[in-house]
């Protein structure tokens, strides 16, 4: 075949028609795939842009928040959008170390496990999770993934949320709703955890920066003593509310104010010393009276360090003025009881020779050949050691610490073993006393020789005062008993009164208007005491006329003994002693010796003497006597055991005739007699005292 040009032209240009159209089919399937994989990108780039502003969104409401709940509760949300999952919780580990696990925020389907703890030896995922450095996913559809006790899901996948080198929680997505998570969703979700991280434990570390400050600022204000923190110029810049209490005003106020002012209207010894705590240098602290506040402040300061540009000085002010008058309370009742046991001893050495002094004269003023004017002056001695006597007891008994019997007594029988006491020397001095005693009057439950003591206080407060009357006025001192819900005594008279100065001090120790050597001023406070003591209430009344003095007691409870039987009723003086009695006396004292045997001896009885305890035993054993005196320091010679209870023990007959003679007593001799059931007489005693205990004794024997 021939080759003709139109042929070869016809050919060129069908072959390069077709050419043409592959190139133009291969450019159009080009340029078809590239703008698939142009709307894939700009899909993909639309996917990351959203995933970008959501991962911006989260980071941002993290930052906003500084409450690990909330956080939690919005990272879960997230972590489910990101994940496409089905549902998402956190675990967040406790505040403290040691604190357990628990589940802080769950949605979708495993929203039954907020709040759910997760102990740490726990099997499940969540626990595991939080040992672990990296993102966990694990897919087993058939036996499940155990998540937290027997919770479990098909797929989950879990990552610990580590800040700062500590695992602080752990974040958890299930159940992808693709089957199974993506890639990108995992990485997502490690981005997620990352962020829920850093603002969990930044919340932690708020959280425990809050309580802290609360819990010192609870302490501050707690303080008793006011805090206060200066700055350089010496102005408030922190003060606790003591503080503002301290210095009246409300806290705010005080902010700024210069504290020496506030404090102290100026003195230059604070300044002093807070330019001393300025330079770092301790000082004692200051003690002052404030002008301005009217109290004592203690006030130290130290200096603290804030910023090195800065020094300020921490103050504490305490109120001292109570803590002072305490302290000074305290020195002056040491010097009171220090001079309470001074007294008590020479009080004590005084009753001996008091003793002797009264019997004795006592003794001579009975015979009957004495001249007019030896008699006065014997009188004279006579009354002077009697009222030395009554300072003697009321000294001791103002220095007496031991604890007082408590048994049923009747007033009245305490007012007539009082009045008894001392009938004869009113007499003598024409003073009348009235008697107005109920007869039925209640016991109260007291000491019969403090209440007989209360007595002869006001009988000689009364009589004193009634001999001072003008002699057209009558000198009469009356005794009144009566019982409604208390029971009362009230000792009047008709003297010249108390003035309205004198009775508001009446009741003051050592207070008196007597003269010199007239009054101790002791008397009334000593009565007070003594009834208060017994819980009752002595009060000075206003009679129109002369002075009266009333005591209340509480009635004794009704199941109390009947006084009769802790307490035989005062007989009456015998009018004769029986005579050719046997007395054994044991006291170590010459002179009371000699009173008594010269005493007892005129009467005719036969008194001797024991010169100790042991010869003293050798005597009772072998004869019996009618009466045994011992002086109270005798009784209790024997070191652990009392002579009188030996005494008792050996030969149980005597009980009944022993009569102690004491002073003082310390309380556990005092106590140790009472059990022992003994009679005793108080020193110094007179005839009088002497004669009716011992006329007691044998009243009581012979009763017997
Ligand atoms: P003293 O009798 O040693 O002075 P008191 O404590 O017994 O001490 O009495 C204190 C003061 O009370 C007496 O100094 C006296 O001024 C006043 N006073 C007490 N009793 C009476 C009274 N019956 N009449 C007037 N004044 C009395």
């Amino acid at each position: 075949m021939r080759v003709t040009e139109p042929f070869i032209i016809g050919t060129t240009l069908a072959l390069l028609t077709a050419g043409t159209g592959w190139a133009l089919w291969r450019l159009v399937t080009r340029l078809r795939r590239t703008e698939a994989e142009r709307q894939r990108a700009t899909a993909e780039l639309n996917r990351r842009l959203s995933e970008l502003f959501s991962l911006q969104e989260l980071s941002y409401l993290l930052s906003e928040s500084l409450d690990s709940g909330r956080i939690a509760e919005q990272v879960v949300r997230y972590a489910i959008r990101f994940c496409d999952a089905r549902g998402a919780l956190i675990a967040l580990a406790g505040a403290t170390a040691g604190e357990t696990w628990r589940i802080a925020a769950a949605e979708g389907v495993v929203s039954q496990l907020s709040g759910h703890p997760v102990p740490q030896d726990d099997a499940g995922l969540i626990a595991r999770s939080s040992r672990r450095e990296q993102l966990q996913v694990e897919h087993q559809p058939g036996s499940g993934v155990a998540l937290v006790g027997g919770a479990s899901v098909d797929t989950a996948a879990a990552i610990p949320l580590r800040a700062h080198g500590i695992v602080v929680g752990t974040l958890v997505a299930v159940e992808p709703t693709a089957g199974t998570f993506t890639p990108d969703g995992m990485r997502l979700l490690s981005t997620v955890a990352t962020h829920a991280a850093v603002a969990i434990a930044n919340a932690r570390f708020f959280e425990l920066v809050r309580r802290g400050k609360e819990q010192w600022e609870t302490t501050f204000d707690a303080l008793r003593e006011g805090i206060a923190v200066l700055d350089e110029s010496g102005c408030l810049v922190r003060a606790n509310r003591s503080l503002a209490t301290l210095l009246g005003g409300p806290l705010p106020r005080l902010i700024g104010a210069p504290l020496v002012e506030a404090l102290f209207g100026a003195t230059q010894r604070l300044s002093d010393l807070l330019a001393a705590a300025g330079r770092g240098e301790h000082s004692p602290a200051l003690v002052a009276r404030s002008p301005t506040l009217g109290r004592t402040l203690r006030v130290t300061a130290a200096p603290i360090l804030s910023t090195a540009q800065q020094r300020h000085t921490v103050v504490l002010v305490e109120d001292v003025t109570d803590q002072q008058a305490l302290e000074r309370q305290l020195i002056q009742s040491e010097k009171l009881a220090a001079m309470g046991q001074l007294v008590s001893g020479v009080a004590h050495e005084l009753n001996n020779p008091l003793t002797s002094i009264s019997g004795l004269t006592e003794f001579l003023l009975e015979q009957r050949e004495l001249g007019t004017h030896d008699r006065g002056h014997l009188r004279v001695i006579h009354e002077q050691a009697e009222r030395a006597g009554r300072i003697v007891r009321n000294l001791l008994t103002f220095a007496r610490t031991g604890p007082a019997d408590r048994v049923p007594v009747n007033l009245n029988d305490v007012a007539q073993r009082t009045l008894l006491l001392v009938n004869r020397d009113l007499q003598v001095r024409n003073i009348v006393v009235e008697r107005h005693l109920d007869p039925a009057l209640p016991p109260v439950i007291g000491d019969r020789h403090e209440l007989q003591q209360v007595l002869l206080n006001l009988l000689t407060n009364a009589s004193q005062a009634v001999e001072r009357n003008p002699p057209e006025r009558p000198r009469t001192v009356a005794i009144t008993t009566w019982a409604d819900e208390s029971v009362h005594l009230r000792v009047s008279d008709s003297g010249p009164g108390v003035p309205d100065a004198v009775a508001e001090h009446v009741f003051t120790p050592f207070f008196t208007t007597k003269e010199p050597g007239h009054g101790t001023g002791l008397g009334l406070s000593i009565c007070y005491s003594i009834v208060e003591s017994h819980g009752g209430r002595m009060a000075i009344e206003r009679p129109p006329s002369g002075a009266a003095f009333r005591l209340d007691l509480p009635r004794a409870p009704t199941d109390a003994l009947p006084p009769s039987a802790a307490e035989p009723a005062a007989p009456a003086a015998p009018a004769v002693i029986p005579s050719h009695r046997a007395i054994l006396l044991v006291d170590t004292d010459p002179a009371v010796r000699i009173t008594v045997e010269a005493l007892f001896g005129r009467e005719g009885h036969a008194v001797t003497v024991a010169r100790s305890t042991a010869h003293a035993f050798e005597l009772a054993r072998e004869r019996a006597f009618d009466l045994v005196i011992v002086d109270a320091r005798a009784a209790a010679a024997d070191g652990a055991r009392l002579f009188v209870e030996e005494l008792i023990d050996h030969l149980p007959e005597v009980r009944s005739r022993i009569l102690v003679a004491s002073g003082d007593v310390r309380p556990a001799t005092d106590e140790a007699l009472r059990r022992l059931g003994v009679a005793y007489v108080r020193k110094p005693f007179n005839l009088r005292d002497l004669r009716s205990e011992a006329a007691r004794v044998w009243a009581a024997g012979a009763a017997s």
